[in-house]
């Protein structure tokens, strides 16, 4: 059996799994970390409890290569974290791919997040019958990832698929990119809860904590506000694919993340403002479909992209 261990870093633990060719996640564990920690002090523990893992449920020889998911710019060459990795500053100007992969005897692939989450959706989930696409995934922010000709497009550098930062409002919200009106700004969790807090302030309505799962939960029972917010971040997000789509001719936009749990609620304003904003001809039988690796797909986009380097 041929393995790969997928290695998805997030902003306050790093998740760890043994998988095969079909997307099985033969064991999986996490790692905490701190945002205080030094390259070795999150590095380190990585690699002991991959150590472990393949002790206890492989055998060593059948570990092929190790997949790695970060935020973030990384070099496709050398797998340097260039920036964009504010929640794990030990990891700039670092490359958890060498490291990782002189720890193993291996060949290891460092990607951004979203274009491992691209990745899976392509080797193991909602993207398997396209062999073009794109995805977006709906969290704290926005990430994208392209899929051109059955592969992930990673550009020249490796920093294709900023969908979360192309402009969908002129002189709009100031983003943290420098910019203003990114996409981000209007359709991630965090502009869907600001969405619905402010709605339920105008109405008069006491907020309290709202997260993003908060509005979706909302929406499932029935809140017309929610509902609301929901359709109006889905009118953000067809603007974005529409935009995509006129340049790409693509078959498929993918949703992933936290927020797509949504499910129909997100989608189906999706698909109905969809025209607005692209060639008839070219929305035309254009899928738009969730997500389908939900708590594994970092595990699993990681583990993906590394199956999809190996044979490249
Ligand atoms: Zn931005």
């Amino acid at each position: 059996m041929e393995l790969v261990a997928g290695i998805d870093f997030g902003g306050t633990s790093a998740k760890i799994g043994l998988v095969d060719r079909t997307g099985r996640i033969l064991a999986k564990a996490a790692v905490a970390m701190k945002a205080q920690d030094s390259f070795d002090e999150i590095v380190a523990p990585v690699a002991r409890c991959l150590d472990g893992l393949l002790q206890a449920h492989a055998d060593r020889k059948s570990l092929r290569g190790v997949g790695i998911g970060t935020p973030g710019f990384i070099d496709k060459k050398e797998g340097l974290l260039i920036g964009g990795c504010e929640n794990i500053p030990a990891l700039k100007n670092r490359s958890v791919q060498a490291a990782l992969g002189a720890a193993f005897s291996v060949p290891a692939f460092a990607d951004n997040d979203a274009n491992c989450a691209a990745a899976g959706e392509l080797a193991f989930g909602a993207g398997r019958t396209f062999t073009d696409f794109v995805l977006i995934t709906v969290g704290t922010a926005i990430g994208g990832g392209l899929v051109m000709g059955g592969r992930v497009y990673r550009g020249w550098r490796g920093f294709a698929g900023e969908i979360g930062h192309i402009c969908v409002n002129p002189g709009g919200l100031w983003c943290n990119c420098g910019s203003r009106g990114c996409f981000e700004q209007y359709a991630s969790g965090t502009a869907l809860s600001r969405a619905y807090a402010e709605k339920l302030r105008k109405r008069g309505r006491a907020g309290g904590e709202i997260s993003a799962k908060t509005v979706v939960d909302a929406a499932r029972a029935g809140d017309t506000l929610a509902i609301d917010a929901l359709q109006e971040a889905g009118r953000w997000i067809a603007q974005a694919f529409g935009s995509i789509l006129n340049v790409l001719d693509l078959e498929a936009c993918i949703v992933s993340g936290g927020v797509s749990d949504a499910g129909e609620m997100l989608l189906e304003p999706i698909r109905r403002n969809l025209p607005d904003f692209c060639w008839p001809q070219i929305g035309q039988d254009v899928q738009v479909r969730a997500g389908e690796l939900h708590n594994d797909a970092g595990i699993l986009g990681a583990a993906a992209q590394a199956f999809g380097r190996l044979e490249a």
